[in-house]
């Protein structure tokens, strides 16, 4: 055999760099199912079953194309060791693949080579419009790494959103602020349903895989419709554009109890497996928005997850790892409390939030940010915990896009590096933004005593433990301008009720 090829479980792409140029009279894909990969972290089963599920179908795809393959099924060894095991056995001397989405998988795969004395071709990830080497040229000469200069240089680069003059339709680069509403005071009315994809046989038997060998983790497969086929993929993209897109941007950031999915486009793991490739994603967005009346606002909100947030997340893992792991800007060390695995809590955000994360592995952009997230800062929690939780528990979490949002965007974690202050919220900003608030014991206005809300509580706790800090942030200081409208007293009792709070924060 001349060369071995390498597939991970979130490389399931047909049109992958590591199958060019691949001769099947002389070459051989590998696939590995490990143990490893489903217990790193404790897994929601949810998140298991997508990927060995998505794997079974692309090696079924492979054989089709008659691409000659070794499968390794339910290994219990680690991707690296069986690895191993295959190289020797085969006598390989070459091995290629796509550079992994988590680090760590990436020095193992480094120090087998080494080890091995293999020639290895660990090649580019082109499934990103931006190459790593690129984003830290971008880097570079940047004082501060700002999501919204990238996305300009994206746009500008890839001439998405351009008109002839090289400047942005509409005049300008960002509707953000057209893309906060919440659902109207009676809900979100009638919302178009997401795609559901019913377990076929192979999916079945990955089920039952999953339910005997992993009985103790966290989530339900019961609600499992997520696509595994790249066929499947593209019907869910299409079927977002066509019934979801036009109201996605106005509700982003909206959120409503049992409304899991709002109008978000439920993408993400079909981009992050690589059953779809974002560049056609954006070009039917483009052409969606070419042929009907869909508005710019939206249209410029989702391109911007897509170029911006999805690329610019990823060039940043890169950039700043392995560091990035252990960022502690704020020295927290308190455990992540239990309730995060069994949505048992009386806050009833959380309760929602943590609840349809456990039945779908899902939770949109804003419950992850300004529920789950806010928490965990606002609860002084170790982000290495925190990373894990969300590691394990949403069935797109793969290290490269969902570290450096726990660490930087959601926990401020790495001290600021791509964002420009702490994303904290009180229960005021829940109640505005959704009904949570609604029927919960608690109430969101009120800072101390039996009644308050623990989000507001531990909130303007955080303000006090980091007013001077934010009095030198312009972008922070209007939050202590505020804090200095209560009196001393009542700053006392807020920080007396925060140490009870977080004393028996499995208990609220
Ligand atoms: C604390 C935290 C953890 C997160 N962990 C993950 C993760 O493990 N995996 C993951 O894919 N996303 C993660 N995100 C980003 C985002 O929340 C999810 O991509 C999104 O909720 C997925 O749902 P959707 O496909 O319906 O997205 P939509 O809201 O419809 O957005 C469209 C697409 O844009 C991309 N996107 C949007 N926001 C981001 C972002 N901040 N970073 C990267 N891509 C983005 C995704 O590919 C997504 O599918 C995290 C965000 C936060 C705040
Ligand atoms: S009152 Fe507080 S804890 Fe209850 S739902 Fe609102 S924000 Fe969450």
């Amino acid at each position: 055999m001349k060369t071995l090829v390498l597939i991970l479980g979130d490389q399931l792409d047909i049109n992958s760099s590591a199958l060019r140029n691949f001769d099947p009279s002389s070459d051989e894909v590998i696939m590995i199912e490990s143990r490893n990969e489903s217990d790193y972290v404790w897994s929601h089963k949810a998140k298991i079953a997508i990927f060995l599920s998505a794997m079974r179908h692309f090696a079924e795809a492979l054989k089709e194309k008659k691409i000659p393959l070794t499968y390794v099924k339910e290994s219990c060894l680690a991707i690296e060791e069986v690895l191993r095991q295959q190289l020797i056995e085969k006598r390989v001397t070459h091995l290629r693949c796509v550079e992994p989405g988590e680090w760590r998988l990436k020095l193992a795969i480094e120090d087998l080579a080494r080890e091995l004395n293999l020639n290895l071709d660990m090649l580019d990830d082109d499934h990103f419009y931006c190459t790593n080497a690129e984003f830290r040229e971008w880097a570079t000469d940047k004082k501060e790494l700002r999501l919204e200069y990238f996305y300009r240089h994206m746009r500008k680069k890839h001439h998405v959103l351009m008109d002839e003059e090289s400047q942005p339709i509409g005049g300008q680069w960002n509707f953000d602020d057209q893309n906060r509403k919440p659902y109207s005071k009676n809900g979100p009315g009638f919302i178009n349903e997401p795609l559901e994809f019913p377990a076929d046989e192979t999916t079945r038997e990955v089920f039952d895989f999953v339910t005997r060998q992993y009985p103790t983790h966290p989530g339900s497969l019961a609600h499992f419709v997520w696509p595994v086929t790249r066929e499947q993929a593209l019907a869910a993209l299409d079927h977002f554009v066509n019934h979801r897109l036009a109201s996605f941007g106005t509700y982003q950031d909206a959120m409503w109890k049992e409304t899991p999915f709002g109008w978000h486009s439920i993408l993400s793991t079909s981009l992050n497996l690589k059953l779809l490739n974002p560049r056609e994603v954006i070009k039917s967005v483009l052409d969606a928005y070419q042929n009907s009346a869909l508005d710019l606002a939206t249209v410029e909100g989702f391109i911007r997850q897509i170029i911006g947030w999805r690329e610019f997340v990823r060039g940043i893992y890169y950039l700043d790892m392995p560091q990035m792991a252990q960022a502690n800007f704020y020295q927290h060390q308190r455990a992540l409390p239990n309730w995060y695995w069994t949505g048992e809590t009386k806050m009833n955000c959380m309760k929602d939030t943590v609840g349809q994360t456990l039945k779908y592995g899902y939770a949109h952009h804003i419950q992850r940010l300004m529920i789950t997230g806010n928490f965990a800062l606002l609860a002084e929690v170790l982000p290495q915990q925190v990373s894990d939780w969300y590691l394990a528990i949403y069935v797109d979490a793969i290290e490269w896009v969902e570290l450096p949002n726990v660490v930087g965007m959601a926990l401020f974690a790495n001290g600021g590096r791509f964002t420009s202050k702490p994303y904290i919220a009180s229960g005021a900003y829940v109640k505005r933004m959704s009904n949570y608030c609604d029927r919960c014991q608690y109430k969101p206005e009120v800072r101390y005593g039996e009644q308050a809300c623990p989000m507001t509580n531990l909130y303007w706790n955080f303000l006090i433990n980091h007013q001077s800090a934010f009095n030198q942030n312009p972008r922070t200081r209007l939050m202590t301008a505020n804090l200095s409208k209560i009196s001393t007293e009542d700053q006392q009792l807020i920080q007396d009720h925060a140490k009870m709070i977080l004393a028996n924060i499995d208990l609220i």
